[in-house]
């Protein structure tokens, strides 16, 4: 229904308000700087942080990586934005430790490159936000079945996790065995797999199941063992392809774990 002769009266642009992660920052000229913020309401965000490395300035020691904020934009009018103000609501010190600081930088990593500036995506904003939650607070023997829980789930949002329960040509159920197929992402039964056959490890495909059935605060609590490793290749294909980029922190947070599974030994 149109209300015609009547023009719609042009507000003043508002402010945008919303609570943000901080996945970036550069620094811009000789004080300023940009921070890339996720936020749950409004995709992602570029903005510049005037003055933020003046000693004096209020947002210093608050748009730090991964740190989450009040924050208020100003107003999108096309060209670059300001961060007018951000209150730190959440500082993720228990993320300092070498290993989880690299597995969160390979989630918010993920989360970046699938965001697009100005474009919500609450899910995303959801995964990241609880998935740091998890990296935060969860042992550090279980990080890596815990990274590969939400690379599932990121997959999943973005759309391009396979079915791993049936062969993608003719759908037959996959439980007892599945081969890759190298040229899609899905996984085939033996009359489909084209040769020569790639068999994916059943303890492998287990662990991703019942990853994927899983709550995400009940991964920790999981006893996947050595399989966490045999499942990390598949995860790893499917975003390469879905993303078109490879992460760069992913490879070492699965050699974080060969690494301990070696210190182990030695013990
Ligand atoms: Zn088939």
């Amino acid at each position: 229904m149109t209300q015609t002769g009547r023009m719609p009266r042009r507000r003043a642009d508002p402010k945008t308000v919303a609570q943000a992660i901080v996945l970036r920052r550069r620094d811009f000229r000789e004080s300023s700087r940009l921070v890339t913020c996720l936020t749950r309401e409004h995709g992602k965000i570029t903005a510049l942080a005037k003055g933020a490395h003046r000693p004096d300035s209020p947002l210093l020691g608050r748009i730090d990586f991964l740190n989450e904020l009040d924050a208020s934009f100003s107003p999108d009018r096309g060209g670059l934005r300001i961060l007018l103000r951000a209150k730190l609501t959440r500082e993720r010190r228990a993320l300092r430790s070498p290993w989880r600081y690299l597995s969160a930088g390979h989630i918010a990593w993920l989360c970046d490159v699938a965001s697009q500036e100005g474009r919500s995506d609450p899910e995303l904003f959801d995964l990241l936000s609880g998935g740091l939650n998890l990296l935060e607070r969860c042992p550090e023997a279980k990080i890596p079945q815990v990274v590969l829980g939400l690379e599932l789930r990121h997959l999943d949002a973005v759309g391009a996790l396979p079915d791993f329960d049936s062969c993608t040509e003719c759908g037959d159920d996959l439980s007892n065995e599945a081969f890759r197929q190298t040229d899609t992402m899905g996984l085939a039964c033996r009359r489909h797999s084209g040769l020569p056959r790639i068999p994916v490890l059943w303890e492998a495909l287990q662990a991703l199941r019942t990853l994927r059935s899983t709550n995400g605060r009940d991964w920790p609590s999981l006893h996947l063992g050595t399989s966490v490793h045999a499942a990390a290749s598949l995860p790893a294909l499917w975003l390469a392809a879905a993303l078109e980029q490879r992460s760069p922190y992913r490879r070492m947070v699965f050699e974080g774990l060969a690494m301990r599974a070696s210190d182990c030994q030695g013990v």
